[in-house]
């Protein structure tokens, strides 16, 4: 076999990824992960896990690079690129990243997401400039000082909790009254004294000194009322997009760009040889146990799909 050439390709390493990448590694395959960020994906930037058995509580960086180990054993290959498109040749997947061209009987997408943009005006000026959608990896900067969470899911939720460990005090700004997340976490984030709700509120503007975020401007969208807000940072958590923009192609999408899979035990989609796993997929619940089992399936499905036409 070529030194470009694999029977896997899996793309994305998180979770669903890594354990494709050992169900098909014990099967004796030679595999490649592509992934563009670092290991272990959301996982990796996650301070604590509590639902992932047998974990009662691990970090998650802990996980994440237990994971990234043991997906390394056998026959796996790990390259850190870009996909920027895939296309079937025959019988081959030719994967073109940023840097190389691979070609493979199968493939693999576990690709996840990536957190929603609000679109106001200062956010990109301002990003990691104050402006952050990663608590474990900015919270500890904030030491001390007034910040901001938006969102109303899992993810603002405990990642407010997680800053107040951090932060003098914590404003949880969320567009209505009703909240995504289980009452566990919401009844913790209400009785926490350092968090202020600020609810049927959106924000409009970030706000600088042209080095730092110095305040926000907010809008109440039912009484119309417009505040600011003096805070040292914003970490905006207003849901998940699909990194698939290099699958817009393939006719494998739906409208909000997430994996559509035919089949529920092989995991694969309309086009026979592309399988698919994890959080990219049309689904519900976005947790690592279902990453995992989906990676299961979607590994055991490229190897028979593999061996059929090899
Ligand atoms: P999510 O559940 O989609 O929640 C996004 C929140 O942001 C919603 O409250 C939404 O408001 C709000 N929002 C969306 N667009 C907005 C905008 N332009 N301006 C202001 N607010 C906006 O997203 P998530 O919390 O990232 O969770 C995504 C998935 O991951 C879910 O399946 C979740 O269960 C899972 N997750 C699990 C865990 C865990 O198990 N520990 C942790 C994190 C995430 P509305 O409510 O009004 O729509």
């Amino acid at each position: 076999m070529e030194s470009n050439t694999f029977d896997l390709i899996i793309i994305g390493g998180g979770p669903a990824g890594f354990t494709s990448a050992v169900y098909a590694g014990r099967a004796g395959l030679k595999i490649l992960i592509i992934e563009k960020e670092t290991p272990g994906g959301k996982v990796s930037k996650t301070y604590e896990i509590e639902n992932y058995p047998p974990f009662i509580n691990i970090k998650g960086i802990d996980l994440s690079s237990k994971m990234f180990q043991q997906s390394l054993q056998y026959n796996n290959a790990f390259i850190g690129e870009n996909v920027l498109n895939i296309k079937k040749l025959g019988k081959w997947m030719v994967v073109k990243t940023n840097k190389n061209v691979y070609k493979s009987y199968a493939i693999v997408i576990a690709t996840g997401t990536k957190e929603r943009k609000l679109h106001v005006d200062g956010e990109e000026k301002y990003f990691s400039k104050g402006v952050s959608t990663c608590a474990v990896c900015d919270g500890a900067l904030f030491k001390n000082q007034i910040i901001a969470v938006v969102g109303g899911g899992w993810s603002a939720t405990e990642e407010a909790l997680y800053l107040t460990r951090f932060v003098k005090k914590l404003y949880l700004i969320h567009r209505r009254q009703k909240f995504r997340t289980p009452d566990t976490i919401l009844d913790k984030v209400k009785k926490n004294d350092k968090i202020e709700l600020i609810l049927d509120t959106v924000v409009e503007k970030i706000s600088g000194n042209n080095e730092f975020v110095t305040d926000i401007s907010l809008k109440n969208i039912k009484t119309s009322e417009k505040t600011k807000l003096k805070v040292a940072a914003i970490f905006p958590y207003i849901g998940q997009i699909p990194n698939t923009a290099f699958a817009k192609g393939l006719e494998i999408l739906n409208k909000d760009g997430f994996v559509i899979i035919n089949n529920r035990e092989t995991f694969e989609t309309n086009v026979s040889g592309i399988f698919a796993a994890g959080d990219v997929l049309v689904k519900n619940l976005r947790q690592i146990a279902n990453a995992v089992g989906d990676g299961a399936n979607a590994g055991q499905g490229a190897v028979a799909y593999i061996d059929k036409i090899k």
